[in-house]
């Protein structure tokens, strides 16, 4: 087969998202690195998702990669399908989280030349030095490569502008996002990430890459892991390092690990710059919890909070509803958590269930999962988007106890009710749309119409609980 000389790596658009300008293409940029690196001759520019600059630009490119999420599955068939029109001999690759866990579907697309299911780096690099032997390519990086890997070109002219078009801000500063470790070793089954194996950057890489950061005069950054705050000794000297470069940094946590170093855990994170660290609690429910295998408790999410709170760091909750066997007393149970526990924000969204998730694939063995999928896909599939445009969520589970209505009403009255920061264009919509005429107003203590219109919707949910 013949060797690709120049490569042009393209991220889909989001445009089931409020902003898809926030998290830059990191994939991508891992990826220009590595076959920059062994492959020097080859000329490898990561592209933008706008499709007007991207098929302008496409011309001089011998291949296409796509990295494809499953809400971006649409976009990227009208993608590859435009190119391959026009161009219908150069080579399209699709990689991405989508094509792991659909690749079977992905095969019966002809407009895809290639298929990369797991660690793009030495599939791409395969098939760019035209050694690829099949349509699906598989490798994945050892431990000791990730190790060693190339940090994420953020150097390169093009590097640079395409990182200039994201913006995302912490603490009031301009900040980016990086990944100090990919996998996480829980088992959460409505998580396609769990049971994955975790595969560190050398602490020498991540103050490489932190130092990149802050060259590019960036104040703060996003560690990305799916568990940032999980080991004391291994965190530390990276905490220290963002620290001694004044970048302030947001993380993820899990109530276990966190509340296992507790008060140590909070104030390493406190002393060196976190401004929010944000975990996974779901659900107020001990029977919904051990149901998905959190493995913690709801006391433990409570002691997260509180460890965190103590040392004046932000914290932020992920809630996910209509989970096995949810019902009106575990989303009560939820509700409680959402008023007692204390912490600054929180994310609510109700379970997608993507395939590559065990629920998923123990309902397609035809497991005893209290839970129906109900695809709003036009191709039959989940959509697959946890947050929607306008601080929405999608709606395509239902249980045996409550209908996918049940939940949306739910969720809504949560969102409204406590007016998370992360939702607030639903709610400051929601208030507009209040503001035009409709039943309620901006301010419930103002408006006894609305103040009765949320009673009556309390005492509802309550009647029904
Ligand atoms: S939900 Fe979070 S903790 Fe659980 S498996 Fe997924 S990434 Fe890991």
């Amino acid at each position: 087969m013949q060797s690709i000389k120049n490569l042009l790596l393209l991220s889909c658009r989001s445009p089931f998202l409020d902003d898809s300008k926030v998290y830059c293409p990191l994939a991508n940029l891992y990826l220009k690195s590595y076959v920059n690196q062994h492959l020097p001759g080859v000329h490898v520019v990561v592209g933008d998702d706008d499709y007007d600059l991207t098929l302008a630009s496409v011309e001089p490119f011998d291949a296409i990669g796509i990295s494809i999420a499953t809400p971006q599955r649409f976009e990227a068939l009208t993608l590859a399908g435009l190119i391959k029109e026009r161009w219908p001999d150069k080579i399209v690759i699709a990689g991405g989280p989508h094509v792991k866990h659909y690749c079977d579907e992905m095969l019966q697309l002809r407009v895809f030349d290639y298929l990369v299911p797991f660690d793009g780096e030495k599939s791409l690099t395969r098939i760019v030095a035209g050694k690829a032997t099949g349509r699906v390519v598989s490798d994945v990086l050892t431990r000791t490569e990730v190790l060693s890997q190339p940090r994420p070109d953020r150097k390169s002219a093009n590097a640079v502008s395409v990182l200039r078009r994201y913006s995302y801000h912490l603490a009031g500063r301009s900040a980016t996002t990086m990944m100090t470790a990919r996998g996480c070793p829980e088992q959460c089954s409505f998580c396609e990430d769990a049971m994955t194996s975790v595969r560190w950057s050398s602490l020498g890489n991540i103050k490489d890459e932190l130092n990149d950061i802050y060259r590019l005069g960036y104040g703060g950054v996003y560690i990305f892991d799916d568990l940032f705050a999980i080991s004391l000794s291994k965190i530390r000297p990276i905490c220290e390092e963002m620290h001694r470069l004044d970048l302030v940094y947001r993380c993820n946590a899990q109530a276990r690990y966190f509340t296992k170093w507790g008060d140590e855990m909070a104030r390493l994170l406190a002393d060196t710059g976190c401004c929010e660290v944000a975990f996974g609690a779901e659900s107020g429910s001990q029977k919904i919890l051990d149901n998905v295998r959190k493995r913690c408790t709801v006391e433990q999410n409570y002691k997260t909070v509180q460890y965190a709170k103590k040392q004046g760091l932000i914290i932020k909750a992920f809630i996910l509803l209509g989970l096995p066997g949810e019902t009106w007393e575990t989303l009560a149970q939820t509700e409680e958590f959402i008023r007692n526990a204390g912490f600054d924000d929180f994310q609510c969204a109700v379970y997608m269930p993507f395939r590559g998730t065990q629920i998923r694939s123990a309902i397609e063995k035809g497991g005893l999962v209290d839970l129906i999928i109900r695809p709003a896909g036009i191709d039959g599939e989940v959509t697959g988007a946890y947050g929607t445009i306008g601080g929405n969520t999608a709606y395509e589970v239902s249980t045996s106890a409550l209908s996918s209505e049940d939940l949306r009403t739910f969720r809504d009255y949560l969102v409204m009710r406590y007016r998370p920061s992360s939702h607030k264009r639903r709610w400051e919509d929601q208030d507009k749309f209040f503001d035009q005429g409709s039943i309620t107003g901006p301010h419930a203590e103002e408006n006894p119409v609305r103040q009765d219109h949320r009673r009556l919707v309390h005492e509802e949910l309550l009647d029904t609980i």
